[in-house]
């Protein structure tokens, strides 16, 4: 069988981000992917109405029951909606050091709505840091974990919290002709890239890019060549993404 991810994260009925991403984008990886739930969540393309999480039981009876079943080689989390789904996930990880681990710190949707309180998620994720074989954040979530606005100082601070690896996706920033993405490990910066900017807003771009980062990982590349397929196979997607009818975000044609 396929190496598995295990993927924590919530259910986005329009099927642009979440688990539809993190499933589509696994299986695009090469890898098979496996679901540990955390939300579900009521939302389109242009907005959230809400979400319910799944209790800290259900969630870790979820992964527990595929654990052993399965050849997981690999963790990806997303939205993980509450401190209490935060806390069940150290608690998996800390009994599986052997798995690799993708942190994509997710606080809000691309829409901008909430996906939990974001005060106390931020604290909570202090915990998953140290275990993460690389996180994955965009701008607005690096400068919410540490705290700091200069983003060389945050990425450092992340390191000081216990960070291994850091790709900074760089989105938010404005730089209206391009993205540029870099990669740290040990808080080094080993890669850099640069990519043209698209038109329009995505739905999902950061599930489905950090999902492939732990499809490939989970195959066996090492992380610098994981990152390097996810951005080229991402940028693709991107291209050939779909125009909801209300011309809400886009949803990225993974297939
Ligand atoms: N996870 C869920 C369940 C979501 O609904 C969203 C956004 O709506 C995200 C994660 C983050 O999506 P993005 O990849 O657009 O940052």
């Amino acid at each position: 069988m396929r190496p598995t991810v295990i993927c924590f994260s919530g259910l986005d009925p329009s099927g642009g981000a979440g688990l539809q991403a993190d499933i589509e984008a696994i299986g695009q990886s090469g890898a098979h992917a496996a679901i540990a739930c955390t939300a579900l969540t009521i939302q389109n393309s242009q907005q959230v109405f809400g979400f319910e999480a799944t209790s800290k039981e259900l969630l870790l009876a979820q992964a527990n029951a595929v654990v052993g079943d399965l050849p997981i080689k690999c963790v990806k989390s997303g939205m993980l909606g509450t401190t209490d789904n935060i806390a069940a996930l150290a608690e998996f990880l800390a009994q599986h050091p052997e798995y690799l681990y993708v942190l994509d710190p997710v606080l809000v949707a691309n829409s901008g709505g909430s996906l939990g309180n974001q005060e106390t998620l931020v604290k909570a994720f202090a915990q998953l840091i140290p275990f993460a074989t690389v996180i994955t954040p965009n701008t607005v979530e690096l400068r919410a974990l540490t705290g700091e606005n200069d983003l060389d100082l945050a990425t450092q601070k992340l390191f000081a919290m216990g960070a291994k690896a850091v790709l900074v996706k760089g989105g938010h920033e404005d730089t209206p002709e391009y993205i540029r993405n870099a990669l740290y490990i040990q808080n080094e910066l080993v890669s850099e890239t640069r990519c043209p900017r698209l038109d329009g807003e995505y739905h999902g771009s950061g599930c489905s890019l950090a999902s492939f980062i732990a499809g490939r990982l989970a195959l066996g590349d090492d992380l610098k060549v994981a990152v390097h397929h996810s951005e080229t196979w991402l940028f693709g997607v991107l291209k050939n993404a779909e125009s909801p009818v209300t011309n809400g975000q886009k949803i990225p044609k993974r297939f």
